[in-house]
């Protein structure tokens, strides 16, 4: 979102209102020149090793991202048959996709397997099931847990002692014990620490951790380093040195390679960083209540559109579109949902009146993807802004969308 010279804010030249008279409100609007940017960085960065990025598209599933996402040479990283079929469905080859499952039904990676995904294994009892049901003939990866604690808050740390994730490394011995027993084609192992780590040290100790770990095993062609970069919410923030760390990683990457006696690839597998900055959630502010605590702006969504800011006290920047550089006060800005949903406390922004369009940025990952029917509320319209002009990419929902499941009717 930028202010243009004439102060308005705009994305590609269209503006917020524009977007809105045309698609309704609340409205999703992705811009794909952000995403191919983010891709653009991370590809740069890594450009001295083989490097092949798999988008988590948990953080945002429409076809349309994925689809972009395959022509500018992304592939897959999903947690789910849903997610592996959306794939198939935006044009990726099965043989493009990660299967990266969290204690899932065997069925699932069974169906995964022989529809050709690859699969990322996180327990030994699935070890065992995958040594069992294919022997040597089917290759896989290993999700390793390493022990270490970061991230941006509790929830979305994934690679500490206590998290659920993954195959922990003092299990090494038992893991290859596995392994040997059914002489299973471990082709890569993985790990992934977290989400909205900023600084390339915890980065750093996890590749070092998964490359002394890695030297167990002697088929390898891959080393995946997962996802969990950090991204901007505000002006002045501070950021994953996209840079930095792929000069870091990629020069311990070559070392690892040459003791190992081998070219690997280095796979990541960011959500956040390709596609939270591209994404805006546009809303219309309903009311404005000037209590005697504090004043609030009502806004038409709620958690049942974007619950980061209630599910883990996410910061989402907020924009006035309707009155740049207009006198500032200070809000709770708040959504209609019959339960406490805040979007930001004591936010400054320039006054807010009833009809204003207020935009919230970072809305690209894990926004629509987390949406619910929550009080019976449709889900808004997505819309892509690319190369200039704008194109609904998923409808707005109607009462047939929510009572679709529904005996009784
Ligand atoms: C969610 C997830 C990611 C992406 O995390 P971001 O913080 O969005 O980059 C990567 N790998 C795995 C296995 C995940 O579950």
């Amino acid at each position: 979102m930028q202010l243009s010279e004439n102060n308005t804010y705009q994305i590609q030249g269209i503006s917020p209102s524009e977007l809105i008279e045309t698609y309704g409100s609340p409205l999703y609007v992705y811009d794909g020149g952000t995403i191919r940017r983010k891709v653009a960085e991370l590809q740069e960065a890594f450009s001295s090793v083989n490097m092949k990025i798999k988008y988590a598209c948990k953080a945002n599933t429409n076809l349309s991202i994925l689809r972009l996402m395959r022509e500018i040479g992304v592939e897959l990283d999903v947690v789910s048959p849903g997610e592996f079929e959306m794939g198939r469905l935006a044009g990726y080859d099965a043989g493009q996709i990660t299967f990266t499952p969290s204690g899932v039904p065997f069925h699932e990676v069974k169906e995964a397997v022989e529809a050709g995904a690859l699969v990322n294994v996180d327990s030994i009892p699935l070890l065992e099931w995958f040594g069992k049901t294919y022997g040597s003939t089917k290759p896989c990866l290993i999700r390793i847990k390493p022990n270490v604690a970061a991230g941006g808050n509790a929830k979305i740390m994934t690679a500490h002692a206590d998290s659920k994730f993954g195959i922990s490394v003092l299990l090494i011995e038992q893991i290859l014990e596995v392994v040997n027993r059914y002489g299973i084609k471990v082709i890569g192992l993985h790990q992934h620490t977290g989400s909205d780590i900023k600084d390339a040290e915890p980065f750093i100790q996890v590749a070092d951790i998964l490359f002394e770990t890695a030297k167990r095993f002697p088929d390898l062609q891959i080393v995946d380093l997962g996802g969990g970069f950090k991204v901007s919410y505000k002006p002045g923030d501070e950021i994953t040195d996209m840079h930095l760390l792929g000069t870091k990683i990629s020069e311990r990457f070559k070392k690892f390679c040459a003791e190992y006696g081998r070219e690997l690839q280095l796979w990541f597998e960011p959500g956040k960083f390709l596609v939270s900055e591209s994404g805006y959630l546009l809303t219309t502010t309903t009311v404005v209540k000037e209590d005697p605590a504090r004043n609030f702006v009502h806004v038409d969504t709620g958690l049942n559109h974007l619950i980061r800011p209630m599910m883990y006290g996410s910061y989402h920047h907020i924009l006035n579109t309707s009155n740049p550089g207009g006198t500032e006060k200070t809000y709770n800005v708040v959504g209609y949902i019959c339960e406490t949903d805040t979007f930001a406390s004591d936010r400054t922004l320039s006054e807010v009146r009833p009809g204003d369009i207020l935009v919230m940025l970072n809305a690209g990952a894990y926004g629509y993807t987390m949406s619910s029917h929550y009080n019976a509320r449709f889900r808004p319209a997505e819309v892509l802004v690319d190369h200039g002009s704008a194109k609904l990419i998923r409808r707005r929902e109607s009462l047939k969308d929510l009572l679709g499941t529904q005996d009784g009717l």
